[in-house]
C-alpha cells in the first residue's frame, strides 16, 4: 500500500478521520464499532513494513508505555501494557493505535515525529496531537459513534471514559 491510497500529509481531524477510515476499510472494518487493533497489530507491522518490541516493565518510565524509534523502523512497547492491550484493554489500544499513527505518518507521508517547537505553532502540527486524533478516530468511528453514549462508545469500541469523553464533548 502506497501513500496514494491515502490523503497526503493528513493535518486535520477530517484528515486524520479519512485516514483512520482507510485503515478500517482495509480490514474489513468499515461498519463495524470495535475495531480488533489487538488482534490485527502483527498483520498491521508486516503490510506497512515495521517492526515491534516488548520490553521489560523496568526499561520504562513508570507513565510511559510506548516509543516509535523511526530511524529503526520500530515501536517498543512496554511488556504489561502490549499484555494488557491484547486482552481488550481500552488503554492499551489507544496505546497501538496511537504508536501506529507515528510510524505511518513517517513512513507515508515522511512526517517526523518530533515537534518543531515555535511559540505559535498550533496543534494540528503537533505529531502528537495528530497520534492522539488519528488513535480516536481509528478506534470510535465518527459516524458510527455519532449517536452514542460515554457508556456505550466505553462498551462497544473498547476505548476508556476519558476518550469517550472526548469523543462525545470534544468533536
Ligand atoms: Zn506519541
Amino acid at each position: 500500500m502506497s501513500s496514494r491510497d491515502f490523503i497526503c500529509d493528513p493535518q486535520s481531524r477530517e484528515d486524520f478521520r479519512k485516514f483512520a477510515k482507510a485503515i478500517r476499510r482495509r480490514y474489513g472494518y468499515e461498519k463495524k464499532l470495535y475495531f480488533p487493533i489487538e488482534k490485527l497489530f502483527d498483520q498491521v507491522s508486516v503490510d506497512f513494513d515495521f517492526d515491534y518490541e516488548l520490553v521489560d516493565d523496568i526499561e520504562f518510565k513508570s507513565n510511559e508505555f510506548a516509543i516509535t524509534v523511526l530511524n529503526e523502523n520500530k515501536i517498543y512497547f512496554k511488556a504489561s501494557l502490549y499484555e494488557k492491550a491484547m486482552n481488550g484493554d481500552g488503554f492499551g489500544r489507544m496505546t497501538l493505535a496511537h504508536e501506529l499513527e507515528h510510524i505511518l505518518s513517517y513512513k507515508l507521508f515522511g512526517i517526523q515525529l518530533h515537534r518543531k517547537i515555535y511559540p505559535n505553532d498550533k496543534a494540528y502540527k503537533d505529531p502528537e496531537w495528530h497520534a492522539k486524533c488519528f488513535g480516536g478516530e481509528l478506534l470510535m468511528d465518527y459516524e458510527l459513534t455519532n449517536e452514542l453514549s460515554v457508556e456505550e462508545i466505553v462498551d462497544k469500541c473498547g476505548v476508556t471514559v476519558d476518550a469517550a469523553r472526548y469523543r462525545v464533548y470534544k468533536y
